[in-house]
């Protein structure tokens, strides 16, 4: 194999390396949508069960002032029913007094079910009204979701499909650079660039006559700067 042939056989490795991290790239950013649309998701469907749950509430108060009410009013009747079978007049005053008393406390409790049934009201229509919003939202926000899943699958396999052709790619690229290669590769994301205009196309360090004179002669050489393998490209 010639030098062309490795030089290309590497590029091709560092193509598909880089083809495969943007891949893994895009499904951490989809898996970050994945967790903001799962929250999103939990966040309406407390919301909409906060409104439910406000009209439950105001119902069982709506329920709890009418007994009391019942209450009041089953107190009134007993007592206007005994009223009219006393003789004592001393009594019968006393009694009067409590009827008026009661009637006092009905008025009080007639304004707490009115009260309590206007909040109920109101938090009934709101309910009514947010509902198909809210179900509307949710069901953009799980379709979404089930998107978000499926597009990560994808690229899976599409990553799945570009590591199986990496050994055979590897097996091109020659042992020695190989190593460089890999060894670059642990600590810069683009560890092969080409010479463009003299200099280093990553940090543009300008290379010496030396090191363009063995680049034209087909040798992979490192950037004195930033130390990654640089390749000019066309080699005759
Ligand atoms: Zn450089």
């Amino acid at each position: 194999m010639n030098k062309s042939q490795s030089f290309n056989a590497l590029i091709d490795l560092v193509q598909l390396d880089t083809s495969i991290q943007a891949q893994q790239e895009n499904i951490d950013r989809l898996f970050v949508q994945e967790q903001q649309l799962e929250k999103q998701k939990q966040m309406l469907e407390k919301a909409l069960s906060e409104l439910k749950n406000a009209v439950l509430i105001a119902k069982e108060q709506v329920d709890a002032v009418e007994l009391d009410m019942q209450v009041l009013d089953e107190q009134e009747k007993g007592k206007k029913k005994y009223i009219d079978g006393l003789t004592d007049y001393k009594e019968y005053k006393s009694l009067q007094a409590e009827i008026e008393h009661l009637h006092e406390d009905q008025r009080k409790q007639e304004q707490m079910v009115i009260d309590a049934w206007n909040v109920f009201e109101f938090a009934e229509n709101k309910y009514v009204q947010q509902l198909p919003v809210i179900q509307e939202k949710i069901e953009k926000t799980v379709k979404d979701l089930e998107k978000c899943k499926q597009d990560q699958e994808l690229i899976k396999e599409q990553i799945n499909q570009q590591k199986q052709q990496r050994p055979t790619k590897e097996a091109l690229v020659p042992k020695d650079w190989m190593e460089k290669y890999i060894l670059m590769q642990s600590r810069v994301k683009n560890p092969v660039v080409s010479i463009e205009l003299n200099s280093c196309a990553a940090c543009f360090y300008h290379l010496t006559s030396t090191d363009l004179q063995s680049a034209k002669k087909g040798s992979l050489i490192q950037c004195k700067n930033c130390f990654r393998l640089l390749y000019l490209d066309q080699i005759t």
